[in-house]
């Protein structure tokens, strides 16, 4: 299966451009269409997305992905699932379910059969041929006798043992296949992607294999995923608990020890459906989506799976393996369908890669920003309007304060902010394109008998701003922001915290300009995002996305646009790469990826040429040698994702009751100038509690104040980091606070 690039499809930008990468699963069957690994997912005009593992289409209700609005039904669930468990007991079945064994029965009979073939074969048709090694040696082999593995061997054993798959004419091949003439051959180990999707996907295999085992049900798709891989099963009744993860584990790893051969078997359709009657799934795979009169399966120990492979030798070469978490889908996505049971684990070839992973993954538990809406009380949602942010006070700061972070910045740069409708008749929506391609995704209702959306992006608006009266050269470049509120309307199943919402807003730009004037406007762009993630300390890497195959327009004005963006990424002087063919069907773009707290890079700003948009909506401008039919081109441009500010600058302490009253005091002089700031006047509570509390909530500075304070008119500084600044005056404190905002100073803390 080749990774459609949605892209292609869509007729503007500012649509959810999502880069799907199914390609992992390199064309097995185990592979559910509707789960497609999608990484780093650009959203309109680059609002950041983070890694999320499905499109649309695929309801998938994971604990991570349930906002905290439904705590309660999660709770429910969850008690639910226990005395599930607690009734199964989760053991593996004895017997085993018989389909097992009738499975193996058949098999061994092919088996016996096909490797009198393949022997056959080899004694007749094997001859010489010639095996190039990636550094252009080559070795002497014979054709459907010699194997990667033997040729490996001959290499060194280590290199043998390291080797997860081999890499025949460019395609993935089983180490234990006979090669089948002249080819080139790569030894992949773990470190390459090709081979880790093969590692995990054969580790898909193994808890497969315990599924059967303990609970007995029909295995639908198992593929790897961007993380580990996924095995789903239909249970007739009951579901799959994380209670149930040690005992799955458990067999994983027994199976893991008992080094089970992956052995690959060629069969005929009809036979393979005769193999798999028990399981309707499998045959609904077998008659869709097989189109040849034979196919593979591959069996390790008991278990003998519908799959294309290639997989690693056997069970051993897994060394480590964890199952972390379950969910429920349904089959390819499809909500009428039935609904399975998922299982995710994760596996690694050295224990101490798992250890790392687990590590990792408790950094990333503690940093996501859901957590931290929760624990500092910025935001919430609510399952009466899912996807659609709650903004506490303190939320609502942050934001507030972006936005005008964003707007001082457009005034210097000559951007000018406009004010445009939410609710468009939907023949606006036709020119764009949106009609055709996105109207799934997008709100929409009857008014007077006329069909009616909510604005999943500006431009459309901007374009009938542009052409509401004749343009001049003169006006070009042409920039307009919008702060507007967008609407999409994701499945509820996929929204995620602030990460996918159906209510946001953007720093979204459009700049309409000449095609001499595109190299300078996009060096001003890069200059403003420079400018922009120097404030929060961010460092990015660029990639610049080039002409597609299909692409519309006339390739000369390509060449040129690109050149453009090129010189202006070269004189940026920020190290960038070329993804070739990469591009949108109606431009070429550049994306930014910036770098979060724990090193993962996110989608974050997108620099988008669009040729098309000015053609659809028929934009003109007259041009300075009188000429009053020339086409601009729009630039789309989004610099932030949702990024946060402290809203909690200050929290004044007092040392006693006494002092609360000065406390009360000193906080209203921080608030009267803007500044964010609380007092702490719990009776209940220690000083040394107090501080500590504060220093947890992310207060920047705690002012502790006491008797000698009050008498001088001081305050006790120190910081979240228990850096101590000592006593300043109240007015000197208050007025160096204001200078390190206006600063927008990264390390307050320390430059104070
Ligand atoms: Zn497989
Ligand atoms: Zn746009």
């Amino acid at each position: 299966m080749a990774a459609s690039k949605s892209g292609a499809t869509l007729a503007t930008p500012c649509i959810s451009r999502l880069r799907l990468r199914i390609g992992r699963s390199r064309g097995s069957f185990l592979v559910a269409p509707g789960a497609r690994a999608v990484s780093g997912t650009p959203s309109p005009d680059g609002a950041k997305r983070i890694r999320l593992t499905l499109k649309a289409g695929r309801m998938e209700a994971t604990e991570a992905q349930i906002g905290a609005g439904e705590g309660k039904k999660r709770e429910a669930e969850k008690k639910k699932n226990k005395e599930v468990a607690a009734d199964c007991g989760c053991t593996e079945l004895n017997p085993w379910p018989e389909y097992i064994n009738e499975r193996l029965a058949m098999y061994h009979k092919l088996k016996a059969e096909h490797d009198l073939l393949l022997a056959e074969r080899a004694a007749k048709e094997s001859r010489p041929i010639k095996v190039t090694l990636p550094d252009g040696k080559s070795v002497d082999a014979a054709s459907w006798k010699t194997t990667p593995y033997q040729i490996a061997c001959g290499i060194s054993q280590g290199l043998a043992d390291n080797t997860v798959i081999a890499r025949v004419n460019k395609v993935v091949w089983d180490l234990d296949r006979p090669l089948e003439g002249d080819c080139t051959l790569e030894l992949l180990k773990f470190d390459d992607e090709d081979a880790q999707a093969v590692y995990w996907h054969s580790s898909a295999h193994i808890m497969g294999e315990a599924m059967e085992r303990i609970y007995g049900g029909c295995l639908c798709y198992g593929p790897p995923i961007e993380n580990g891989f996924y095995y789903d099963m239909f249970l007739d009744d009951g579901c799959v608990s994380s209670n149930d993860f040690p005992a799955l584990e458990t067999l994983c790893k027994k199976i893991m020890k008992e080094k089970q051969l992956f052995e690959r078997l060629e069969v005929r359709k009809e036979t393979l459906l005769e193999m798999f009657k028990y399981n309707k799934f499998k045959c609904r795979i077998l008659n869709e989506k097989v189109n040849t009169p034979t196919t593979t399966v591959y069996r390790c120990g008991p278990l003998i799976d519908l799959c294309r492979g290639p997989h690693v030798r056997h069970t051993g070469k897994i060394k480590a393996m964890k199952v972390h978490k379950n969910s429920s889908t349904y089959w390819e996505g499809k909500s009428d369908m039935e609904t399975l049971q998922r299982i995710y684990g994760i596996s690694f070839p050295d224990a101490k890669m798992l250890k790392e992973w687990e590590k990792f993954q408790e950094e990333a538990k503690n940093r996501d920003h859901r957590k931290i809406g929760r624990d500092q009380e910025l935001y919430f949602f609510h399952e009466l309007s899912p996807g659609s942010c709650f903004f506490l006070p303190k939320g609502a700061y942050i934001y507030n304060t972006l936005i005008e972070f964003i707007r001082s910045e457009y005034r210097k740069r000559g951007f000018q902010e406009v004010v445009s409708p939410n609710i468009y008749n939907s023949k606006l929506w036709v020119t764009s394109g949106h009609w055709q391609h996105y109207s799934d995704n997008m709100f929409s209702f009857e008014v007077e008998k006329e069909i009616f959306a909510l604005k999943p992006m500006n431009c459309p608006g901007h374009c009938l701003m542009f052409d509401h009266r004749p343009r001049s050269w003169r006006e070009l470049p042409l920039r307009l922001a919008d702060f507007g509120v967008l609407h999409r309307n994701e499945l509820s199943g996929t929204l995620t915290g602030l990460t996918r919402v159906r209510r946001f807003q953007q720093d979204d730009a459009h700049i309409f300009c000449t095609m001499e004037q595109i190299e300078s406007e996009i060096k001003n762009c890069l200059g403003f995002l420079r400018a922009v993630y120097d404030v929060f300390g961010f460092s990015f890497k660029l990639n610049l996305s080039t002409r597609p195959e299909k692409y519309l327009g006339d390739i000369e004005v390509w060449n040129q646009a690109e050149k453009q963006l090129e010189n202006s990424l070269n004189e940026f002087g920020e190290k960038w790469e070329l993804n070739p063919g990469d591009g949108a069907f109606y431009g070429p773009k550049i994306d930014i990826q910036i770098k979060d707290a724990i090193g993962r890079y996110h989608q974050c700003a997108t620099i988008q040429l669009d040729f098309q948009l000015p053609i659809r909506f028929d934009l003109t401008y007259v041009s300075h040698d009188g000429a009053d039919k020339k086409r601009p081109v729009i630039i789309h441009r989004a610099i932030l994702g949702p990024l946060w500010l402290s809203p909690q600058q200050v929290m004044v302490v007092p040392v006693g009751p006494t002092c609360d009253e000065y406390a009360q005091k000193v906080k209203q002089q921080f608030h009267d100038v803007g500044l964010m700031a609380d007092v702490d006047v719990d009776p209940g509570c220690t000083l040394n509690k107090k501080i500590r509390n504060a220093q947890l909530a992310q207060y920047n500075f705690i002012l502790v104040v006491g008797e000698k304070e009050k008498a001088s008119g001081t305050v006790n500084i120190r910081t979240r980091d228990n850096k101590v600044h000592g006593e300043r005056t109240v007015a000197g404190t208050v007025e160096r606070l204001l200078q390190l905002k206006a600063a927008r100073c990264k390390n307050s803390e320390e430059e104070f």
